[in-house]
Order: structure tokens, then sequence, then C-alpha cells
């Protein structure tokens, strides 16, 4: 039986890996931050399995050892992270110490502990900031030029991995995920904020939706089609960075539109923009070339944009219209 271990395993993306590694048959260790609230993503699975959960925090080098001690890792994925660029602007210096030098004291802990085991890291497209190829991609040769904390945390951590993968000859990959959704996604990101509020107002529990930049683009997927890629980048006979993507990318405003139209309602009698919700600086404009991670490992997309926001219309349908007993 394998051995995975993975930080961050209450987010979105852990759990959704939790449950494709624990079906694979692997037995599954989780980290944990300590929270005052102990409801996370996790609960959400539907088997637990063989999931073991430890209390551990990337800024505590002692926690991740014997973390790593205990799990003995095959497979190790670094997903945790301060993950949400508008807040990385509030908190530059927690956002940098958790996703730079909480990834680099578990890449350390990696290479005492476990060097035998393959390393994952999340890295992002937010290191791309504003580059664009002439084409009108992003992909795994596009210069780097990040506009947020969150982006450049996200940097340091893509070199760090690279360099230790060179150094240390260790099996240390980066995977360049595009934006990517679910029910399971924060409701404080846009296409979870949208789709609930939008829910919401169908039901008369709210009259409106405050947004931001409503003329940026994102690439985005399905949560559960890039944790098999994760896997798959793991497992591959040589360690490689590689972007994953749909290849299409839409606006926020087009996101409004989709989700408005599908219950029944026009988002521009609901939609206001309010300053408090504007970057100091903005990605605008977001769409992957993951050519070379298909050809690589013919994967594909189970998930187009409209299947994923139809689920995650029926997610809050779900939980809201009972409510008020639609
Ligand atoms: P990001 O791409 O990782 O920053 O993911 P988000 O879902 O947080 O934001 C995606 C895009 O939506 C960015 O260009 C935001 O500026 C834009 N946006 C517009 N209004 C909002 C809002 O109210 N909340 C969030 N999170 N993003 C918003």
């Amino acid at each position: 039986m394998k051995r995975a271990l993975i930080t961050g395993v209450a987010g979105q993306d852990g759990s959704y890996l939790s449950e494709f590694l624990l079906a694979q048959g692997y037995e599954v260790w989780g980290i944990v931050r300590r929270n005052s609230v102990p409801e996370h993503q996790i609960s959400r699975i539907g088997s637990l399995g063989d999931l073991r959960l430890e209390y551990g925090d990337l800024l505590d080098s002692a926690s991740l050892e014997r973390c790593m001690r205990l799990a003995a890792p095959d497979e190790i994925y670094n997903l945790a992270s301060q993950s949400h660029v508008r807040i990385s602007f509030d908190i530059p210096q927690f956002t940098v110490q958790a996703n730079a030098t909480g990834l680099l004291n578990l890449l350390e802990v990696y290479r005492r502990v476990a060097p035998e085991a393959r390393f994952y890291q999340a890295s992002s497209s937010e290191m791309f900031g504003n580059t664009v190829d002439p084409d009108g991609f992003q992909r795994e040769t596009t210069p780097m030029n990040p506009v947020s904390p969150y982006g450049c945390s996200k940097v340091f951590g893509y070199h760090a991995v690279r360099n230790y993968r060179k150094s240390y000859d260790l099996f240390a990959v980066n995977g360049i995920l595009f934006n990517h959704e679910s029910p399971r996604r924060g409701s404080n990101f846009v296409t979870n904020k949208v789709v609930k509020t939008a829910v919401q107002i169908r039901h008369k529990l709210a009259d409106k939706l405050v947004l931001g930049n409503l003329d940026s683009h994102r690439d985005w997927g399905h949560s559960k089609d890039y944790v098999r890629g994760m896997h798959m980048i793991v497992n591959h006979e040589v360690p490689g960075d590689y972007v994953i993507a749909t290849g299409h990318t839409h606006s926020i405003r087009e996101l409004c539109e989709h989700v408005f139209s599908r219950l029944g309602m026009d988002y521009r009698d609901y939609v206001v923009q309010d300053a408090k919700f504007m970057r100091p600086s903005e990605l605008t404009y977001l769409r992957g070339d993951s050519s070379l991670f298909r050809s690589t490992f013919g994967w594909e997309p189970e998930y187009t944009f409209e299947a994923l926001l139809d689920e995650m219309i029926e997610h809050w349908e779900s939980v809201l219209g009972r409510r008020d007993g639609s």
C-alpha cells in the first residue's frame, strides 16, 4: 500500500486529492492546522477510510518532522498555503511565511527525513502575472512576472522546488495550476461567491451581489480534474513541471451572465461594484496552454466551464433552496 502525506488536506484540493488517493488504495496522512473552528472541507469527504489526520503547521518544523516520520510517505503533496490573492495584500508577511518559508521548512524535512519520497508543490498561474505569450496563452516557458504578494511567494516556491530537485537529486515537481473551482471552493473566491449569492438572490435571501473587477479573465477548471493531474505528474518516470489548464478563458462578467441566466435572472439587475473588492494591482488575463501536460499524460478534463458551474449551482440550491421551502 502506497502512503501519501498531504499538507492543506482540509482545503478544496486536499479533500478531493484525499478521496482520489484513498480510492486508489493509498494510506493517506493529512496535516491540519489547529483552528478555533474545527469544521473544514475534509469533513465532507464520503469515507474517511485510511485517512489519518495529524495537527501540524508549515511554520512549525518540529511538527512537520513528526508528521513526516509518522507517515513515512512515498508521495508528499504540499497544498497548504495562504491562497487568497486579495487577502495577500492585507497579510503579505504571513502569506510569504506560509507559502515560501513554510515550503522551505517542508523541503528541508523532506530532504533529511524522506528523500526517497516524491514531492509535489502546488504552483500557480498567479506566478505569470500579466505576462502573456504572443499567441494569447501562458505556458511553462512564459516569463514569470507576479503582481501580488501571493504570486511572489509562489514564484519563490516554484524555484525552490527546482533548486532542491537539482541540488539534492530529489523527485520534486511543480504543477502550475490555473484557477480550479468546485462546490468546495472557499466562498470568498469569485466563482463560489457569484454562485452562492445568485442562488441566495433567487431565494430572496439576498438582494445584490457586490463584486470588484468584472473585466479580468480567468481559465477555470474543476478541482477534481486537477487533483488527478497532480497524481500523474508525481507518478511520471522523470520529474518535471507542468501547466494544468482548460485552455478556455472567461471574464467575471461572463461568469455572472452565465450563472444568473441559468437561474432565470439578468445579472445586471443585481451586480454592483465596490472598490473594497478591487486589488492594488490586478492580474487581468489568464489562459493556460497545457499541451505539454496533455501530450505527456493523455489527460483531458471531464468538466466543461458550464458543467462546473452547474454542479456548483446544484450544490447551493441543495443547501439554500431548502431553507425557503422551494
Ligand atoms: P484568483 O485568480 O486566485 O485571484 O481567484 P479569485 O476567485 O479570488 O479572483 C478571480 C478574479 O475575480 C480576480 O480578477 C478578481 O479581481 C475578480 N473578482 C471580482 N470581484 C471579486 C470578488 O468580489 N471576490 C474575489 N475573490 N474576486 C473578485
